[in-house]
């Protein structure tokens, strides 16, 4: 409902205002505020990418085109470490391992038990994990030297 609105709010904005709309659309809630926890929510199977329409995360990632420095700072900032297993994991578990398109997140098992693995230079810097974290934990910052995707053909 809200997204039909947005085109038509976008159609008349642009087609008929020349983008002069004499009014905005708010949505009052923080996005994170939508997330419904693990358990009350349905496990969506979806069908495995064919390599033709759909294709997986990582052989879009690599399409993107996206370059870091190896060696640089993670750009992606957790205020709290232990809160994504701590919290996140049990309550959603761990959303960022799903939302973010470039699977940047994982829930790994080491020596000390579960953490939070960010894989940073796959980021493809959509700030989805900035607006969409639950506890706000994860703060993107700008990357080193102009870093990220490059779509050369665009
Ligand atoms: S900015 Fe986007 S691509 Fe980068 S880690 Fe966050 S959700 Fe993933």
């Amino acid at each position: 409902m809200v997204v039909g609105a947005g085109y038509v709010s976008n159609g008349q904005s642009t087609g008929l205002f020349g983008g002069r709309l004499p009014f905005t659309l708010h949505c009052r809630r923080h996005d994170a505020e939508g997330l419904q926890p693990a358990a009350a929510s349905r496990k969506i199977d979806y069908p495995r990418p064919d390599g033709v329409l759909s294709f997986d995360r990582l052989s879009s990632v690599h399409l993107a085109n996206v370059g870091h420095r190896e060696d640089q700072p993670c750009h992606l900032r957790l205020a709290d470490p232990t809160l994504p297993v701590r919290d996140n994991l049990p309550r959603y578990a761990e959303p960022a391992q799903r939302y973010c398109p470039a699977g940047v997140y994982e829930i790994v098992a080491g020596p000390a038990g579960e953490r939070l693995q960010i894989n940073g230079q796959n980021c493809l810097h959509c700030k989805s994990c900035d607006i969409k974290d639950p506890a706000g934990n994860i703060h993107w910052t700008a990357p080193e030297g102009g870093g990220g995707p490059r779509y050369p053909n665009m």
